[in-house]
């Protein structure tokens, strides 16, 4: 069984790669450009044939990935911009939406063997900021974001067109399911995870390479003086999360599960404050030695305090029921990310 993965040089992606050649599949890696597959390659370079990269240089134009789903069973779509300094909001939607949708033309048209394709979507694409403390489950759409996209000005932040991007990408999804449904012999499953941390094996020199949530618990966990975070902020910052290694593992079993077929999944381990990862971070023992002391923040001032605010949780029941997926623990991704930070001197 071949799986196609495209931009698979990423945070995520890559560990995605790892879980699937782990349990037997063959992979088939997409990345923009030689040198972005060079560091892939020679991670899995054990797997021998059982692995391949390809360059699909500009997600963006029309029959993009007909090459590329060629001969494969599946497809895990990855590929999409994450970063919150766009000007411009099409600089995120254009690549999140024509890559997303037309990876499943690609599919229809030139991908005969596929079964499924699993796309990332994202929590972006089901909260809304709310006055109030809220739950979402899968039947929640960020429509908040869309209203703010169309107004423009000051409500259309970095990151409201990030979650723009992901909205618009998702929608494209379901829209081509309904429209072609009768017509394709595969079917569709969405992952929507919050925000991902953990530790990196992509292709990262410094801290400032890392990827869009991975460097923000650098500079909160690790350095929120160097970031100027208050221990107010560290406190009562947060949102939900998932360690990368669980979302790689929901990944390979959104393939397996039957049941898994045309759903959307919310997969996330719980709710955080940056002073929680702190708190486990100083309960590491010994201490992990890196490169400058761990911060103590306010210990105990983030979710064990009852007067703390989640204003973001997630419903995960269909995950725990569909894919049978389990998390990892604060202390226990915490323990890990530290222990990669001391491998890198940081
Ligand atoms: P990374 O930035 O590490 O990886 C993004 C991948 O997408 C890279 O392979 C990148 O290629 C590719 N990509 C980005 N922009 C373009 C573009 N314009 N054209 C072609 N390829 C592009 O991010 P993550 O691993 O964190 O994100 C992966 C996916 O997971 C995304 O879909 C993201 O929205 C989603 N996600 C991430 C979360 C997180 O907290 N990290 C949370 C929820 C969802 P290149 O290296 O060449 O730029």
């Amino acid at each position: 069984q071949k799986v196609l993965v495209s931009g698979a040089n990423g945070y995520i992606a890559i560990w995605v790669v790892r879980n699937l050649l782990e349990r037997g599949y063959s992979v088939r890696s997409t990345v923009r450009s030689e040198d972005k597959g060079e560091h892939l390659k020679k991670t899995f370079s054990q797997y021998g044939d059982k692995h391949e990269v390809v360059i699909v240089p500009d997600i963006t134009k029309k029959g993009a990935f007909d090459e590329a789903v060629k001969g494969v069973d599946a497809i895990e779509h990855t590929a999409s911009p994450f970063h919150l300094n766009a000007d411009d909001p099409y600089e995120l939607i254009t690549p999140a939406v024509n890559g997303t949708v037309g990876m499943l033309q690609s599919a229809l048209e030139h991908g005969t063997s596929v079964k499924r394709v699993v796309v990332t979507s994202s929590g972006a694409a089901v909260l809304h900021d709310n006055p109030k403390p809220q739950e979402f489950d899968e039947s929640n759409w960020n429509d908040q974001c869309l209203e703010f996209l169309a107004q423009g000005g000051p409500v259309l932040t970095n990151m409201v067109k990030y979650r723009a991007s992901k909205t618009l990408a998702e929608k494209g999804v379901w829209k081509f399911w309904e429209d072609n449904k009768s017509k394709i012999s595969w079917d569709i499953v969405v992952l929507n995870p919050p925000y991902v941390f953990g530790p990196t094996i992509h292709a990262v020199t410094t801290p400032s390479s890392l990827n869009t949530s991975a460097l923000s618990w650098y500079n909160f966990v690790a350095h929120p003086t160097a970031s100027g975070a208050t221990n107010e902020f560290l406190a009562t910052t947060g949102s939900a999360w998932i360690d990368v290694r669980d979302l790689a593992e929901a990944h390979s079993l959104a393939l397996e599960k039957e049941a898994a077929g045309s759903k959307r999944i919310i997969v996330s381990a719980g709710v955080w404050k940056w002073q929680d990862f702190i708190d486990a971070a100083n309960a590491i023992s010994p201490p992990p030695k890196l490169s400058s002391p761990l911060p103590l923040g306010n210990p105990g001032a983030g979710t064990p305090n009852p007067a703390t605010i989640h204003m973001i949780r997630y419903k995960t029941d269909r995950a725990t029921e569909v894919l049978g997926l389990k998390y990892r623990t604060i202390a226990e991704t915490t323990k890990d990310t530290l222990a990669d930070y001391e491998a890198r001197g940081w």
